[in-house]
């Protein structure tokens, strides 16, 4: 459980109690996306952060769907619960704070399934070997669900949280220099929102973030040092960025941080989002840096704005000579954003453009990307 403890150094376990500074959507009209920009201030913290690190961020339940999981419990929300550190506090102060009260654990599934008669499918899908048809049918079911479908099962208090995981931080890509906002963290975040089973639903801290903080809001926050991450060491090698969506996070911290420093090394951006129009985040930014001649190239691929879709490995590989010549003078090839479809779908572009370029054949090419990654120069941080 984090308390603030003064005096200590700020850390994981003794998280920092950040202010709220800003808080804004950086999509404009007629978006179909809500991804938004974030500033804290970490004065007096001490807190020191590299580009390229995330932070943790200790989020809140919503107190909307703590009292719907109070009614469906028939708990009036003051009855005293103890964790496995044997703290005592009520059991609403507990859903709003320490336990994640969305996703179900395997204990709360197997509690449901001892307890009652009507849950026959999750039964069924339970067994270790139906895995993946159990994932399928869990998606977008919370807890709640399961409490609504089967309103004769009962818990006591101390008994349902102990069928809780623990309420987990959520890390966010640190999208700011020290250098250029001493004291101070930016993030981009986009907000989780879809419905599912005629319920609303949302993401934990995405929203938490969006709908919940103001300026009296002190979010609890940890550097989570990303060792893998960084910008090379030496300040004269060019780096290729490739980050798509809030893929850009880093990258405008690393440029923030390449200006700060004076660093001479070349920096090409390939940005990839829905529309020109709505979802060009940070456009004057990137622009300026592109005055300055602290952006070399900056390349977007907008996946809307035509009726077919024009991604980042599609910029990449319209550029393949010219990708291929920076790594030939030793860049550092960085990728940040969707784990999933765009992570895999940039590394084949890779292949495929040292392959083309470099004349060789799968295999080579393989070898030569194998090599890059030995040197720590083809970096990924994707989610
Ligand atoms: P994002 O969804 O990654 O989208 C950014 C841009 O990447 C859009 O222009 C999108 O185009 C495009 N894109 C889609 N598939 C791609 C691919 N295979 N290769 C390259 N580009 C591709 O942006 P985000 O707002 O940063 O997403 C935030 C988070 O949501 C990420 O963690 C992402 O993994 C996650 N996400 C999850 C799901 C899901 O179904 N679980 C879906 C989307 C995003 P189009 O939208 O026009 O295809």
């Amino acid at each position: 459980m984090s308390k603030f403890s003064p005096g200590v150094p700020y850390s994981r376990k003794n998280p920092f109690p950040a202010r709220l500074l800003v808080n804004t959507r950086l999509n404009g009209e007629g978006s179909e996306k809500e991804t938004r920009h974030y500033e804290f201030s970490l004065s007096g913290s001490g807190l020191q952060y590299e580009v390229g690190d995330s932070m943790g961020i200790h989020p809140r339940n919503n107190p909307r769907l703590v009292q719907d999981l109070l009614e469906a419990l028939k708990f009036s929300g003051d009855e005293q619960v103890k964790n496995k550190e044997s703290e005592t506090f009520s059991i609403r102060e507990g859903l709003l704070r320490h336990y994640e009260i969305t996703q179900p654990s395997k204990q709360f599934l197997e509690a449901i399934v001892e307890r009652s008669r009507a849950a026959t499918e999750l039964r069924e899908l339970m067994h270790p070997e139906r895995k993946k048809e159990l994932d399928q049918y869990l998606w977008g079911l919370e807890v709640i669900d399961f409490l609504l479908d089967a309103p004769s099962v009962r818990f006591s208090p101390d008994e349902f949280v102990s069928k809780l995981r623990k309420l987990q931080p959520r890390l966010y890509s640190v999208a700011s220099s020290l250098r250029a906002f001493p004291e101070q963290v930016h993030f981009m975040v986009a907000s989780v929102r879809y419905e599912s089973h005629g319920r609303k639903r949302e993401g934990v801290a995405s929203i938490y973030l969006a709908d919940r903080t103001d300026e009296n809001t002190r979010i609890p926050m940890f550097v989570h040092v990303a060792k893998g991450f960084h910008l090379p060491e030496d300040p004269d090698k060019p780096i290729i960025m490739v980050g798509p969506g809030t893929g850009v996070a880093p990258f405008r911290a690393y440029l923030q941080e390449r200006r700060a420093l004076g660093a001479t090394g070349k920096n090409w951006l390939f940005f990839g989002e829905q529309r020109s129009r709505c979802d060009y985040f940070y456009r004057n930014e990137f622009e300026a840096f592109q005055r300055e001649g602290i952006l070399t190239r900056l390349d977007t691929a907008f996946s809307r704005d035509q009726a077919y879709k024009v991604y980042v490995q599609h910029r990449l590989l319209e550029n393949a000579r010219e990708v291929y010549a920076w790594l030939q003078e030793g860049a550092h090839f960085y990728v940040c954003g969707d784990a999933a479809r765009m992570a895999k779908d940039v590394d084949v572009a890779l292949h495929q453009i040292v392959e083309k370029e470099g004349a060789s054949s799968p295999e080579a090419a393989a070898a030569y990307i194998e090599a890059l990654k030995k040197e720590k120069r083809y970096k990924r941080d994707i989610y």
